[in-house]
């Protein structure tokens, strides 16, 4: 028995955040089977979706529905049903409440009731996506859903542009590849994206490759338009700085302009497209002019 169940004897009872599969039922841990088989009451996203799950588990508690709508009317009745000395798993309709899933509002109100949560982790998309990408990066940032609609979108993705964790981002299937191709026209077509398709189920898949090759893959195979969508981006990298911390490509460009201008008109537009410090570029310009 968990040390936090009601039947410790402090006469209230605890809130369970259950994860449970994101496609294949057998990712169900034994906690969670045992916690849900337990509990008198379970709140779900949507309670035709988990009935499904809880036949599959033989187990009939009473269902309270807890979505997006009603989340703040739901909360306050779990709070009473707590008080009242009753546990409490709260569950979506895959994966883990509280990922782009409702369970927040709850998890809060009980809380700030100076009651008990405890979460039985499990399921996720995200960081199952994570765990298949082979991205090396230690930080990685969960956006969820972007915009849906394509100005928003494109915004969102500019502000995530130099950000070196990597971006854990879900799609719906009618805009991946609308979606898929504001990265490629936001952060260019070398960026890295891992396409992680309908996980744990029967048709996944999951695919390395630049955003470039990205669109044309998704945009060639219209089974890659299928299913559920997570996309693990590589992280920002600043572009490699020569020995004077110039970015390469500063220096390349200033090296061309410099075969066909003085040094001062060739610092300027250098100065112009890259934004970089002009005393920096003038250095470089006269090491270069030097070197000839
Ligand atoms: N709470 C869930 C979790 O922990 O992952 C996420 C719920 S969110 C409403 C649903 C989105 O998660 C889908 O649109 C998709 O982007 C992603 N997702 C869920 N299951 C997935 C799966 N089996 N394969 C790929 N993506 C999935």
């Amino acid at each position: 028995m968990n040390a936090h169940s009601s039947t410790e004897g402090n006469g209230v009872g605890t809130l369970y955040v259950v994860a449970t599969p994101i496609g294949n039922l057998q990712d169900m841990t034994a906690r969670a089977v045992s916690v849900l088989g337990r509990v008198p009451v379970v709140a779900a996203e949507d309670t035709r979706v988990s009935g499904g799950l809880l036949r599959h588990l033989g187990i009939r508690p009473r269902l309270i529905a807890s979505h997006e709508h009603n989340e703040h009317a739901a909360a306050e009745k779990i709070v009473s049903i707590l008080r009242n000395g009753e546990d409490v798993a709260v569950i979506s309709d895959a994966g883990t409440p509280g990922v782009s899933d409702p369970g927040a509002v709850v998890v809060k109100a009980v809380l700030d009731a100076g009651l008990t949560v405890v979460p039985l982790p499990g399921p996720s998309a995200a960081i199952a996506a994570v765990s298949a990408s082979g991205f090396q990066e230690n930080s990685f940032r969960f956006v969820g859903f972007l915009p849906p609609k394509h100005g928003a979108r494109t915004a969102a993705i500019t502000l995530l542009k130099e950000d070196p964790a990597l971006q854990i981002i879900y799609e719906a299937p009618h805009r991946i590849l609308d979606c898929i191709t504001d990265l490629r026209d936001v952060l260019g077509t070398e960026r890295e994206v891992v396409i992680c398709r309908e996980l744990t189920k029967t048709f996944e898949t999951i695919r390395r490759l630049p955003l470039g090759d990205a669109v044309e893959w998704v945009a060639g195979d219209s089974n890659q338009q299928r299913g559920e969508f997570v996309l693990v981006l590589a992280g920002y990298k600043a572009p490699e700085k020569t020995d004077d911390g110039l970015p390469e490509d500063a220096e390349r460009m200033l090296g061309i302009l410099l075969e066909e201008l003085p040094v001062k008109q060739a610092v300027g537009l250098v100065m112009k497209i890259t934004g970089l410090p002009r005393n920096a570029l003038y250095q470089r310009a006269l090491a270069l002019k030097e070197q000839d």
